[in-house]
C-alpha cells in the first residue's frame, strides 16, 4: 500500500519537501513512488487541493 497523488494535483511543490523519505517526484502532476512510501501521512494534510489519497 501506498498514498497517490491524483489528476486534483495542481503542482504546488509543497509535498515534496514534506515527505520525510523522499518519495515524492515533481512533474506536471506529481508522483509517488509506492516502493518508498511508508503511508506515514504528512502529505495529505500539506496539499492544498486535497489530491493525496490512500491507494
Ligand atoms: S505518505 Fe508519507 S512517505 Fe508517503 S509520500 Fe506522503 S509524506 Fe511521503
Ligand atoms: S501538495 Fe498537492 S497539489 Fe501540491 S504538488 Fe503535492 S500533490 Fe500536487
Amino acid at each position: 500500500m501506498a498514498h497517490v497523488i491524483t489528476d486534483d494535483c495542481i503542482a504546488c511543490g509543497t509535498c515534496i519537501d514534506e515527505c520525510p523519505v523522499g518519495a515524492i517526484s515533481e512533474g506536471d502532476i506529481y508522483k509517488i513512488d509506492p516502493d518508498i512510501c511508508t503511508d506515514c501521512g504528512t502529505c495529505v494534510d500539506v496539499c492544498p487541493s486535497e489530491a493525496i489519497v490512500e491507494a
